[in-house]
This record gives structure tokens, C-alpha cells and sequence, in this order.
């Protein structure tokens, strides 16, 4: 087997008026994330990921925030795909894990749809995908609750194509 890994990161600023959604997940809140497409935070880190594992570049390269085409889209078109772009390059994911940085709302009480939403997108098990919540501990702009931001490693693998893998 040939293994790589991939990290992600992402943050879009919180605004009212706007849904919440994360990693997939409309969260209930007063306030939603801002950005060209639906800004989900948790996705873009985990396509970047994706990409990054598989050397593909990044986000903005795939989904540039300038094409009238991706304005207010459902970020979950780019993760899967993403991940149908991995699969022609005969890659699988081996397991995601993902932490969420986030002052309000709290997110305990979502990790567990957020987990399976990830897991359901990138057709793996709910044991391959984890989701972590993290505050701000209330400084800088995440703590003050003027942004949410989310971290995403992922591995991931395709057999061994010389035979000795
Ligand atoms: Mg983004």
C-alpha cells in the first residue's frame, strides 16, 4: 500500500442572517458563516485535505471564489467531488479527523450528526471519521465569536503499484 496524509484548514467569519452549516450540518444559531459558497468552514478543510493528500493543490484552485458558478453552493458538491477526483486516481480514504474551533454555539450536541454526515459524504464508517470540538477560549476571533475555524488530517491509501507495498 501506498499511504499519504493531507491536512486542512479553514475559517469564514460569522454574520446574522446567514444559515449555520457545518460539516454538512444546518446547526441552529442566530448567526451563520459568511462566504461565497454556503461557508462551511468543516468541509472546505476537509476538501483542502483531500486535495493536499492527493498533491492536488487546494480549494481555490478547484472552486475558485470568483466563478459565478459555486456562489452560494452546497459545499458538500466539492468534497464529493473531491473525493470521486481521488477514487479516478485509485485512492481511498483510510479516516478523517477533524477538529472545529467554535465560541458559540456549542457544538457537543452536533459532533455526533457532524460525524455522521462526514462519514455518510466520504462513504466510510462513522469509526473511521471523527469530529472535535474546540472554543475560543474566548480571545482572538474565534474566542470573541467572530468566526468559526475547523482543522482537517486525513489519510489516505491506494495499493503499492511496484509490487512491494
Ligand atoms: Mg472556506
Amino acid at each position: 500500500m501506498s499511504f499519504r496524509v493531507g491536512s486542512g484548514h479553514d475559517t469564514h467569519r460569522l454574520a446574522a442572517g446567514r444559515p449555520l452549516v457545518l460539516g454538512g450540518v444546518t446547526v441552529p444559531h442566530d448567526k451563520g458563516l459568511v462566504g461565497h459558497s454556503d461557508a462551511d468552514a468543516v468541509l472546505h478543510a476537509v476538501t483542502d485535505a483531500l486535495l493536499g493528500a492527493a498533491g492536488l493543490g487546494d480549494i481555490g484552485d478547484a472552486y475558485p471564489d470568483t466563478d459565478p458558478r459555486y456562489a452560494g453552493a452546497d459545499s458538500r458538491r466539492f468534497l464529493t467531488e473531491t473525493l470521486a477526483r481521488l477514487n479516478q486516481f485509485g485512492w481511498r480514504v483510510v479516516n478523517l479527523d477533524v477538529t472545529v474551533f467554535a465560541q458559540e454555539p456549542r457544538l457537543g450536541p452536533v459532533k455526533a450528526a457532524m460525524r455522521e454526515s462526514l462519514a455518510g459524504l466520504l462513504g466510510l464508517p462513522a469509526g473511521a471519521v471523527n469530529v472535535k470540538a474546540k472554543t475560543g477560549e474566548r480571545v482572538g476571533h474565534i474566542g470573541r465569536g467572530e468566526a468559526i475555524g475547523a482543522h482537517a488530517v486525513v489519510l489516505i491509501q491506494k495499493p503499492a503499484t511496484d509490487g512491494h507495498g
